[in-house]
């Protein structure tokens, strides 16, 4: 529910409903807008607070929500939110490229990889150093010794990092070399990981789950920003469709609908979203067409000898290429990379 106050009510005014709010077990949100401010309710059925709210000192009305999410929606939220990752900036109209490998497996592949990615333009720099993998006999990546990595390549050459957390227990180790944490999309539904990831109060990426819907994508953003945190960036890597020919299916149209939904920024992964290098390009520029805030795309200097990944990683050439392809074509189209 949202409690529309009248222009300029005091704040005597504001905090008292609040108060009444959580009298009754519901969380107020302060919403400020220019001339008014509302107050979004959270909790369950929160309409059954409306008669005791209404005839208060300075409501004006209490309507209800229509969309099961409240902090990410549109509706408490209209103006987009921009996420900034250590100084980098994600969201409305500023389009940011993360690129890196799928895994940081050596000091000279990750740095190759870094030389890559700077050398074209991307701004921040990926790399997973704990890996969700199909099979526990694959690749599971370097673990804290990979994040050392990330946080010398930062150094080096100057690009924020974004990395993946799998569990709880590393939520604190992360977030000690990373710029901004990466839930993957076999964690979207992870509840507590959200939460403890929120609580850090860094950037978060929030892949869309393989199979999940994008009310349940927004719903598992809402468990971060409840925890006070609004830095989160939506990522869409693909979902589980009867399509084999692609290793998922990357739903394009999230872009422009969640920006309806959503105030907050959504990238594009077109690497994990069809599982072949040679497709990554052409989803990469749709994707600035299609609105989105970014893109999140592999890069490895050899992948055919990549850990993980490597038929969907662009090698440092396709890579440049297709940065001077995002940039000839992002002004025709009204955006800047
Ligand atoms: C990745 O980014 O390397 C990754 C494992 O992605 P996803 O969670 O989308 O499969
Ligand atoms: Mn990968």
């Amino acid at each position: 529910m949202l409690i529309l106050m009248r222009a300029q009510a005091p704040a005597a005014e504001v905090d008292a409903v609040c108060r009444a709010v959580e009298e009754r077990g519901f969380r107020p949100v302060k919403l400020p807008g220019e001339d008014r401010v509302a107050i979004g309710v959270l909790g369950s059925n929160p309409i059954s607070l409306r008669d005791a709210i209404i005839s208060m000192p300075g409501v004006v009305d209490a309507v209800p929500v229509s969309k099961p999410f409240k902090l990410v929606g549109r509706e408490f939220h209209p103006d987009p939110t921009i996420v900034s990752v250590g100084g980098v900036e994600i969201g409305n109209n500023h389009f940011a490229v993360m690129a890196g490998p799928c895994s940081v497996e050596s000091e000279e592949q990750l740095m190759e990889s870094a030389q890559a990615v700077a050398d074209a333009g991307g701004h921040i720099l990926r790399g997973g150093a704990f890996k969700p993998r199909t099979s526990p006999y694959s690749f599971r990546g370097m673990g804290e010794d990979g994040l050392k990595l990330l946080a010398a390549a930062r150094q080096r050459f100057g690009l924020p990092v974004v990395t993946e957390v799998m569990n709880i227990e590393d939520v604190e180790l992360v977030s000690q070399y990373a710029d901004m944490l990466q839930i993957g999309a076999r964690n979207m539904q992870n509840y507590g990981l959200l939460e403890a990831a929120g609580r850090t109060l860094r950037p978060i990426l929030l892949k869309r789950g393989l199979s999940s819907t994008i009310e349940e994508w927004l719903l598992s953003a809402e468990y971060i920003l409840g925890q006070g945190n609004g830095q989160v960036v939506l990522c869409e890597r693909g979902i589980r469709t009867f399509e084999t020919y692609t290793r998922n299916t990357l739903d394009l149209s999230a872009a422009p609908l969640v920006r309806e939904l959503s105030h907050l920024p959504v990238i594009i992964d077109p690497s994990h979203g069809t599982g072949k290098w040679s497709l990554v390009a052409p989803m990469a520029v749709a994707a600035l067409a299609a609105e989105a805030s970014g893109l999140m795309v592999e890069v490895h200097p050899h992948p055919d000898h990549a850990l993980s990944d490597g038929a969907q990683s662009l090698t440092p050439r396709h890579f440049a290429e297709l940065m001077e392809r995002l940039r000839l074509i992002a002004e025709p189209l009204g955006r800047r990379l």
